[in-house]
This record gives structure tokens, sequence and C-alpha cells, in this order.
């Protein structure tokens, strides 16, 4: 009996110790406090509203004609998908870093934006690699770190790996600015590519310091519901136009665009690089 209790106590006190010492650790590790909260938080599902169109379809030589400015920012570049091989991209020098021109402005604002809020200033670690300096960082990486050649967002000039001082890879999230980052890149088009617990689907595990490019409003509806790019585009049925609230957007074979209703004024045209044309359509 006396044996009993005392087993009973020891048990008690080693449970208590155990839920103090992981709350001690949650306490003061940030990042670990951060990654629990972003996988139990609830994800809202967007608001796709599909839309009736007007008779007939439009051309691309129409939607070029009427502000449709074509860009590469909603091309899917994955291990299923790589970077067709006469791609060009479209490069803008900023800071000694190479990226799509469209994002150079919206860079610089998210780094100002996370320096004012939390006095930690972001730098770009990786920007545009050529093929030859991804298939060098693939040479050099562990199998499955690095992805192939054609496969990386990087070669598109639409990624940026960043860092904060003292803080690469993981350990960004250390820091303020790294986990703020995460909760306001979307006001300035980025997206966090590769999330936590996502690995299945995009094929790349967790970099919270792999920011890509979408622009809006598709950077903040993908980080409002949790999405992957890849989950962002199986939203599309081919053929449909969708209201977005501030934009009407879809997914069209090249030669199928319905035309459109509802009244709008230019916006941007991209291959999703899935054989498919991504049109965002701002409304007037
Ligand atoms: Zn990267």
């Amino acid at each position: 009996m006396r044996i009993k209790k005392k087993y009973r106590l020891l048990c008690a006190v080693l449970a208590l110790l155990t839920v103090l010492v992981a709350v001690g650790l949650f306490w003061y590790r940030a990042d670990w406090r951060f990654r629990f909260y972003n996988s139990i938080r609830f994800y809202p599902a967007p608001v796709m509203t599909p839309m009736a169109w007007e008779k007939g379809g439009i051309s691309l030589e129409e939607l070029s004609a009427r502000g449709v400015d074509s860009n590469d920012l909603l091309m899917l570049i994955n291990p299923d998908y790589a970077l067709p091989k006469d791609f060009v991209p479209l490069l803008e020098e900023y800071n000694g870093a190479k990226m799509h021109p469209q994002m150079v402005e919206a860079y610089a604002a998210l780094r100002d934006a996370l320096e004012e809020r939390t006095g930690q200033r972001i730098y770009v670690s990786s920007d545009y690699r050529t093929p030859e300096e991804q298939s060098a960082i693939l040479a050099g990486s562990q199998p499955g770190i690095a992805a192939t050649v054609g496969h990386s967002e990087h070669e598109a000039g639409l990624a940026l790996d960043v860092y904060v001082k003292g803080y690469g890879g993981m350990s960004i999230l250390k820091t303020a600015a790294g986990r703020e980052m995460a909760r306001i890149c979307a006001d300035y088009g980025f997206i966090i590519r590769y999330p936590e617990g996502k690995t299945e689907i995009t094929g790349t595990a967790y970099e919270p310091w792999h920011l890509r490019y979408v622009g809006n409003p598709h950077a903040t509806i993908i980080m409002d519901a949790g999405l992957t790019l890849e989950e962002y585009l199986e939203l599309y049925e081919i053929g449909v136009w969708y209201d977005l609230g501030e934009a009407y957007a879809g997914r069209f074979s090249p030669n199928a665009i319905p035309m459109p209703g509802g009244t709008w004024s230019g916006g941007s045209l991209s291959s999703d690089n899935t054989g498919y044309l991504f049109i965002t359509l701002k409304k007037a």
C-alpha cells in the first residue's frame, strides 16, 4: 500500500516536472510557439465565386489591347513542372540581387515594413539563379534538398531566400522579423511557398526563408487560406471566371478564353506552366 502511494507521488512529480519543462521551453522558444500556433490555427476556405460570362470569347490580342500585360507570376514550378527549355526570365537588379521587375518595389516595401515593426532587417541570400548556378547548388547539397535544374523558382527570378544577420535557414524563425514575415508578406504579394506540413504537395520541406512572388490578390488568398500554389491553382476550374472581390481571375486554354462579364480595366496574364493561362483582371 505504502509503495503504491510513493509510486503515485513519484509519477505526479515527474508529470509536473515534464509539464514545467515543456512550458518553460515553449516560453523560451518563440520559433516553436510560432510553428505550433500555425499548426493549430484555423484557415478559412477562400471565397471563389464563379461568374456568369458574356457570350463569345476574347483573344489574347484583345486582352493585350485592353491593358492586360504578360508576366510569369503564376507559373507553377515544382518537381512535376519544369521551366520551359526556352524560358527567358524577366529580371531587374536591385541592391545586387536579380529578380522579376514587379518584385523589386514589393520586396523593398516588405523589408522596410519588417524593419519598422521589428527593428530587424532582412537580407537576400539567394536571388535569381542561372541553370548553371542551380546545377552547382544541386551538386553541393545532400540528395532531396535542392531542386533539380529547371525545377527551381530561383531560375525564374520569382523567388528570394532571405535571412536576418546571424539567423539563416530555419533559425530565421528565432527572429521577430522572420516570424512577422510570414504574417505580412502577402500584403506585398509574396507567399511562403513551402509551408510546414505540405511537403507531400510541394515536394519541398518547410522553408520559412523562401519567398515566392505571385502578386495580389493571389498572395493574400493563398496565405489567408493556408494553401500552397499547387492547391490554389486547383481551385480554378478550367474555362471559368471567378470573382475574387477586387479582381476577376481564371485559368483558360489559350484559344478558349470566354469574354469576362463585369467591368474591368487592365490586368495581367501568365502561363501557369501546366498548359493553361492564368488571367487576372482588375475590376474597374
Ligand atoms: Zn529558395
